[in-house]
C-alpha cells in the first residue's frame, strides 16, 4: 500500500484549493465572528478628547494643596461651558472632558468638598487622572488588519474608534450531510441495530463556529437514491460536509456517488488516527469533505481539516490548528503508521508548562468519554512511547 499522506500533506492540499470568497460591506453589527477583508482605520482619536479617569476635581496642579471654589459641575457627555481658570475647581465625573486649563483630576477620596469650596489636601502631579486625547490610538492608526477574525474585543475596538461599516469575505455557505441507515434523531425510539446520530449536531457547530452559515440536510440511509439526491443539493454549498460512509465497506457509497456527480477526488486516506478515511475533493468552487462516521473520528477530522478550509475562505491570514506546546502527564504509547490526536485533560503543571492528562477511553466511537476532553495532544508516530513529562503539542478544544 502506497504511504498515506501526513496531516501536513494533506492540509496543503486543501489549503491550495480554497478561493477566498467575495468580499462584502457589512454593517459592524452583523461582523461578529466575520474576518476582516481589508485593514481598518479609526475615525476619530481615542479617547476623542482629554477625559478624567475619575470621579473627582478638575484643577490646574500648580494650585494644590489648597482651599479652591468649585465653579462648575462636568458630567460624562455635558463638557464645561468655559475654561478653568487659575485658582478653581470643577467637579468632574469619570468620562468628562477635562476642561480647558486644567491638567490633573483630584480623586473625590483624596478632597473634603464643603459648601462651593473644596479643599485638596495634597500636591498633585500634572497629567494626573486625566486620559490624554489619543492615548489608545489616533485618528487614521490601523485598529486591525486584514485577516482578522472579529471576537468581541476586536468588535469593541472598532466600535470605540468610531467604525460602523467593515469589509469582510462572505460566509462560507456549508451544508452538513449525515449517513447511515443505523441513525436515528434522539427523541425517536431506538429499533434494533440502531443508534443515536451525533455528528449532524456536532458538525455544524464546528461549522457556525469556524463562521459558516450552516443547513442540515436530512440524513440518509446508505442507499444510492438517496445518497445522489442530497449529495446533490449540498454540493450547491461553497462547503459540503458528511459523515460516514467514506470506508472500505458494501456500504460505503458516499465516494463514489461524489464521484458520479462530478466531484473530483483529491484525496483519500491521511495517517491520522482517529480519522484515517477522510476524503477531500472539489467540484467547481464546492470543497467537498467526507469525514468517517465514528463521532470522534469526525470532531478530529473537521478540527485538522474542514475548520482551517472553511477559516481560509474567509481569507483568515492563520487558518491551521493552532498546537501548543505542554507536557504529557502520563505515558503515551506511539502508533507506528499514524500519528494520533489522544483526547486529554489540560491541567497547571508545577514548573509552568501545561500538563495534559490523557483520558481513559481512546476508541473514536466514546464520544461520551471525549466529551470530557478540553485539548487534543499530538503524538507523532513512532515506533517507541513517550514518557510522562515528554514535551508534546496540543490542541485546545471549542
Ligand atoms: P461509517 O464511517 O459510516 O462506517 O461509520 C462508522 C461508525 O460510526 C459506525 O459505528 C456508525 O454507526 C457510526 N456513525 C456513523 N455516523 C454516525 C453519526 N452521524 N452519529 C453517530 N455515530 C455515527
Ligand atoms: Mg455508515
Amino acid at each position: 500500500m502506497a504511504e498515506l499522506l501526513t496531516i501536513e500533506e494533506a492540509q496543503r492540499l486543501i489549503l491550495e484549493r480554497v478561493r477566498p470568497l467575495a468580499v462584502e460591506r457589512v454593517p459592524l453589527e452583523d461582523a461578529g465572528g466575520r474576518v476582516l477583508a481589508e485593514p481598518v482605520r479609526a475615525a476619530v482619536d481615542l479617547p476623542p478628547f482629554a477625559s478624567s479617569a475619575m470621579d473627582g476635581f478638575a484643577v490646574r496642579s500648580e494650585d494644590t494643596p489648597g482651599t479652591l471654589p468649585i465653579v462648575g459641575r462636568i458630567a460624562a457627555g455635558a463638557p464645561a461651558q468655559k475654561p478653568l481658570r487659575a485658582g478653581e475647581a470643577m467637579a468632574i465625573s469619570t468620562g468628562g472632558v477635562v476642561p480647558e486649563g486644567a491638567d490633573a483630576v483630584i480623586p473625590i477620596e483624596y478632597v473634603v468638598e464643603r459648601d462651593n469650596d473644596v479643599e485638596i489636601l495634597e500636591a498633585a502631579s500634572s497629567g494626573a487622572a486625566v486620559r490624554p486625547r489619543g492615548g489608545d490610538l489616533h485618528a487614521g492608526d490601523t485598529v486591525l488588519e486584514a485577516g482578522e477574525r472579529l471576537d468581541p474585543v476586536r468588535l469593541g475596538a472598532l466600535a470605540a474608534a468610531g467604525v460602523a461599516e467593515v469589509a469582510c469575505s462572505a460566509r462560507p455557505r456549508a451544508a452538513v450531510l449525515t449517513t447511515g441507515t443505523e441513525l436515528r434523531r434522539p427523541g425517536e425510539p431506538l429499533g434494533p441495530g440502531e443508534i443515536y446520530e451525533a455528528n449532524g449536531l456536532i458538525l455544524a457547530a464546528q461549522l457556525a463556529s469556524a463562521g459558516a452559515d450552516v443547513t442540515r440536510l436530512p440524513a440518509v440511509a446508505d442507499d444510492e437514491e438517496a445518497h445522489r439526491g442530497a449529495l446533490e443539493r449540498g454540493l450547491d454549498a461553497d462547503v459540503l460536509v458528511t459523515s460516514g460512509g467514506v470506508s472500505v465497506g458494501p456500504h460505503d457509497l458516499v465516494r463514489r456517488i461524489e464521484a458520479e456527480l462530478g466531484v473530483e477526488e483529491v484525496f483519500w486516506r491521511v495517517a491520522v488516527k482517529p480519522g484515517k478515511p477522510v476524503a477531500f475533493g472539489v467540484r467547481g468552487s464546492t470543497l467537498v469533505f467526507g469525514l468517517p462516521g465514528n463521532p470522534v473520528s469526525s470532531l478530529v477530522g473537521f478540527e485538522l481539516f474542514v475548520r482551517p478550509a472553511v477559516l481560509a475562505l474567509q481569507g483568515y491570514s492563520d487558518p491551521l490548528p493552532r498546537f501548543e506546546p505542554g507536557r504529557l502527564a502520563a505515558a503515551l504509547r506511539q502508533n507506528p503508521a499514524r500519528d494520533e490526536l489522544v483526547r486529554a485533560r489540560s491541567t497547571d503543571a508545577s514548573d509552568g508548562a501545561v500538563g495534559l492528562e490523557p483520558l481513559a477511553g481512546q476508541e473514536s466511537h466514546m464520544i461520551a468519554r471525549a466529551a470530557a476532553a478540553d485539548v487534543l495532544v499530538l503524538v507523532p508516530r513512532g515506533g517507541g512511547e513517550l514518557p510522562a513529562g515528554a514535551p508534546v503539542r496540543y490542541l485546545r478544544l471549542g
